[in-house]
């Protein structure tokens, strides 16, 4: 007796060789019927014997393509209608769009064997893709996913393309980015030139998938040493592509869980522990090393000869990647490498550290975005705008929240023209019109402002309560929880007009309450006191009652006695700062969190002791000890560790003073340091504690807007349960 049931699949199945797939397995079955992409995703009819359609769904799921992500899998009976053949039938448009966009995907096994073999018609093809690869959510100008309404509708397919991308069978059935040398894309350099260029010494940009990178020897200090200035970045690790595992391994220490992550699919920057092979200026004065492999056909044939390349985006600093051809390029290389293959939406690279063997995101991007984060409640159709640094939106509909991908620090121009333009992009694919929008409280943040100027609602969002819903929401955590949070970070607006950033809350996703905090200083000279930490060291002292630092200027301290221009904050990213400044690693910095980044890399974890805080949370007691150390010569590395001890300690005292039960959560960018993170963690594990962490989004402000997006949807209405 045959059964026919009709099937739909959800999740990212376009782009994927998801139709083939459904195709070979129905065949393979005997059973009849057909499958179609929709705005929904894609839809499968199927008769035959009852096992077989059992084995069918099984089967569906279970040999999936490697780059589908099923998020749901229906089916419903219909009467039977005798149909004997399989048929793959046209795409239907419809109204709404909820099948996901994939984000890029590296160069699939079969795609690299092809270029490596010289019989093959893409032997050597920089540019060669199949259904399991290639460019995605960077050329994709709208939905459904179908060639002409991709950046490839300027390339008309070859007659060998064509069959290829019109056999059910082949591996590049409708293969959107299809392409040969005969008929795709083409670099605008031949290879060879490119690669002794290279070797040579040279830098070179490089068009990618996402934009441009610049590319140069990483075993060779003098075109880094040029790099760093042309991009006017003097000590912010770059990092380095490199061939193989092999390499990888040789420059750093790479733990299993590591490895899995550097050849995951997303091919991330994965921050290892530096073996310290390559030259200094490459990552100065850190410990960690950003490694990642070739993701692209491109990468592939430039790491054949070079086993290390920095690879870095073009950019002027802190300025979104470049993706078109523009004459900043020529400024910063000594070659450009163009190719015509056009760049719908900048995407830069991922970045991720590995934290008791998961993935602690720092930067979540290629690879990753837009893939959303699935909500533990439906939320209304909403977009957060994020924060300043490390700029995201996340747009909101049902139980997805799409992330974006990192837009850069929103204080230039052309960065906020680049936010304009990826929050048109995404909520154009979805066909997603907001029926509000939430944003941080500073009025200050150009995405405040931004948000302000549109005509929709605005729900304004306090910075660290945002920071705890993002984790709270990447946890699954049901609407109506609570959770006690550490959040630390560098700064962001209080409820009560301070700069907070050294925070205990206790909170649910829609309310909050300030339980205690860093003893707040004074503040002077806002952006002045980020570049240099000093400025913090002196007003930490002169707050503590401690000596007046010999080489700080008298002025500052007028100003910190009169409380002229400053402001009180909390923040523990700045306390880091001082301490740093103080145990003489640096009176300036070249980015934000340098110096908390380095004084976690000198800390000498064999030494023993820690800093006593004050009540509830005062640093001025650990400050007189650090005095105390440095005046007995005590080194760096183990004044650094008995700081970070402290503060573990503290943050355990707190939680025990403030437990009612509830699980902790730690957020906020100081949480990128891992050191802390641990002892923390630890501290906390240990006492029964049960902790969150991040996994899914980043610690710091980039994760910021989906916090923000689930906050004011349980506030605007209160959360929908999920259908
Ligand atoms: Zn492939
Ligand atoms: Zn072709
Ligand atoms: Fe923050």
């Amino acid at each position: 007796m045959s059964l026919r049931q009709h099937l739909r699949v959800e999740g990212v199945v376009q782009g994927v060789g998801f139709r083939p797939h459904v195709y070979r397995l129905a065949r393979s079955l005997s059973l009849s019927g057909f499958v179609g992409n929709d705005s929904q995703g894609v839809f499968i009819e199927v008769e035959g014997e009852p096992a077989s359609l059992e084995a069918f769904r099984r089967q569906l799921i279970e040999s999936a393509p490697p780059a589908a992500y099923i998020e749901r899998l229906t089916h419903r009976d219909k009467p039977a209608t005798g149909e004997t053949d399989f048929t793959i039938v046209p795409s239907q448009a419809q109204e709404n769009i909820e099948v996901l966009v994939s984000p890029d995907l590296d160069c699939c096994p079969d795609c690299l064997a092809e270029l490596d073999n010289p019989a093959d018609r893409r032997y050597g093809y920089p540019f060669i893709n199949c259904t399991n690869c290639g460019p995605r959510f960077t050329i994709i100008r709208s939905l459904p996913y179908d060639r002409p309404r991709t950046t490839m509708a300027e390339f008309t397919m070859c007659k060998a393309c064509h069959t290829e991308y019109d056999d059910p069978g082949d591996r590049r059935f409708h293969a959107q980015p299809n392409a040969c040398p005969e008929c795709g894309p083409s670099l605008s350099l031949p290879l060879p030139e490119v690669l002794a260029a290279l070797a040579a010494g040279q830098l070179v940009a490089i068009k990618g998938v996402g934009g441009y990178h610049l590319a140069c020897d990483a075993f060779n200090a003098h075109p880094i040493r040029r790099l760093r200035a042309r991009k006017g970045r003097f000590s912010k690790p770059f990092a380095v592509m490199v061939a193989d595992l092999e390499t990888a391994r040789q420059l750093a220490y790479v733990s299993p869980a590591e490895e899995a992550l550097l050849s995951s699919r997303h091919k991330p920057i994965v921050l290892l522990s530096s073996r310290h092979l390559l030259p200094d200026e490459v990552a100065p004065g850190v410990d960690t090393l950003g490694l990642m492999l070739p993701y692209t056909p491109l990468h592939h044939l430039l790491l054949q000869q070079q086993r290390a390349l920095v690879m870095t985006s073009a950019n002027l600093s802190s300025e979104p990647i470049i993706s078109t051809a523009e004459p900043a390029l020529d400024q910063l290389a000594d070659l450009v490498v163009h190719h015509d293959r056009p760049i719908e939406m900048a995407c830069d690279d991922s970045v991720v550290r590995v934290y008791r063997e998961q993935a602690l995101p720092l930067r979540r991007s290629r690879g990753y975005a837009p893939f959303p984060v699935e909500l533990p409640f439906e939320v209304p159709p909403s977009l957060a705008v994020g924060a300043q640094m490390k700029s995201t939106f996340c747009l909101g509909r049902g139980r997805h929240a799409f992330l974006s991908q990192h837009l850069g620090d929103l204080e230039s121009l052309e960065t906020l023209e680049f936010f304009r333009r990826a929050v048109a992009h995404l909520s154009g694919l979805y066909r997603l019109e907001p029926e509000y929008l939430c944003a941080d409280l500073h009025p200050g943040y150009l995405s405040t402002r931004w948000a302000e100027e549109q005509s929709h609602p605005v729900l304004r969002v306090q910075h660290h309560h945002a920071h705890l819903a993002a984790l709270m929401a990447e946890h699954g955590l049901p609407a109506e929880s609570r959770i006690l949070g550490l959040v630390f970070d560098g700064t962001g607006l209080g409820t009560d007009g301070t700069i907070w950033g050294g925070e205990l809350l206790e909170a649910g996703y829609a309310d909050f309450e300030r339980k205690a905090y860093l003893t707040s200083v004074p503040m002077a000279g806002g952006d002045a006191a980020v570049r240099e930490p000093w400025r913090m060291a002196a007003a930490h002292l002169w707050a503590a009652g401690l000596p007046w630092p010999q080489d700080a200027p008298l002025v500052l301290r007028q100003q910190l006695e009169r409380a002229v221009n400053t402001v009180p904050t909390s923040s523990m990213g700045r306390l880091f700062d001082a301490v740093a400044a103080l145990i003489g690693l640096r009176r300036q910095v070249d980015y934000e969190a340098q110096a908390a980044i380095e004084i976690e890399g000198l800390a000498d974890r064999t030494a023993p002791g820690s800093y006593g805080f004050g009540y509830p949370l005062d640093p001025a007691p650990v400050l007189s000890a650090i005095l105390t150390d440095l005046a007995a010569g005590c080194s760096p590395g183990a004044i650094s560790m008995r700081f970070h001890r402290g503060l573990a300690e503290a943050c355990l005292r707190l939680c025990r003073e403030h437990d009612r039960g509830l699980p902790v959560g730690l957020s906020g960018g100081v949480f990128q340091n891992m050191l802390l993170l641990d002892l923390v963690v630890t501290g906390l594990e240990n006492a029964g504690f049960t902790v969150l962490t991040h996994r899914l989004v980043p610690p710091n402000d980039g994760g910021l807007a989906l916090g923000q997006l689930v906050i004011a949807a349980c506030q605007w209405k209160g959360a929908r349960p999920c259908a």
